[in-house]
């Protein structure tokens, strides 16, 4: 599926990718509402309605992705919410031993996220990844997200990689999209970012589910 000797990067998302997004997914279409309900004195449903609607119009924005504008918002501590579901974060099955053999074959690991650091932090001390990768980046430092072509100005400036040599992995169409306005020559999206829910349509964008189907990381005919 992938020529890894083609490969010198590899770019990576974190929620939906090498995380199973059934905790973001869970944390705000279920969780965030329930409590919202229970301060408001208002019915669950009408909440969860509510805060769809808030939701969509920030969708994509850098403050769709912040825990502090959300707090702020909602009045109500995002944090310490996330922390009452963190038995839900979880690896996506066999995104460390992905990791692993992407190290041990020499190829640099970093991890592209437009998580806010409050989150990458919970995450990043919940799962075992941060111990397999090279360098981390939120797309909070740079001041603009992932699907903006500023945050991949911002990534180039920061980060030595060669687009046309890059893998790029994400559960996000659109960033998938910019990514590749952008110039990063390999692309792969991921087919089923949430473990309880079905695969999904990805376009134009090549897919796969298990990181298995990448697996061995294979490089000038050795592997690893
Ligand atoms: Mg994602």
């Amino acid at each position: 599926m992938v020529d890894w000797n083609r490969i010198d990067t590899v770019l990576l998302d974190m929620d939906g990718t090498l995380l199973d997004l059934r905790f973001d997914n869970h944390f705000w279409l279920e969780h965030l509402p329930r409590r919202y309900a229970e301060k408001r004195g208002m019915a669950p449903g009408e909440a969860a309605a509510l805060l769809a609607a808030e939701f969509d119009r920030r969708r994509g924005s850098l403050e769709w992705y912040c825990v502090d504008y959300w707090s702020q918002r909602l009045e109500l501590d995002l944090k310490a919410l996330k922390e009452e579901v963190r038995h839900l974060i979880a690896e996506r099955p066999q995104a460390l031993r992905f990791l692993e053999e992407l190290g041990a074959a020499g190829v640099r690991r970093v991890l592209v996220t437009n998580a806010h650091p409050v989150s990458l932090e919970l995450k990043l001390a919940a799962t075992g990844i941060g111990a397999e990768l090279d360098r981390v980046y939120s797309s909070h430092a740079a001041g603009a997200p992932k699907e903006s072509r500023r945050f991949w100005e911002w990534l180039a400036a920061s980060e030595p990689f060669e687009p046309a040599r890059t893998l790029f992995i994400d559960d996000s169409l659109p960033v998938l999209e910019a990514a590749a306005d952008f110039g990063v020559g390999h692309l792969l999206a991921v087919r089923r970012p949430d473990s309880a829910l079905g695969p999904r349509e990805t376009g134009r964008f090549a897919a796969f589910d298990h990181f298995s189907e990448l697996l061995p990381v294979r490089r000038n005919g050795v592997a690893s």
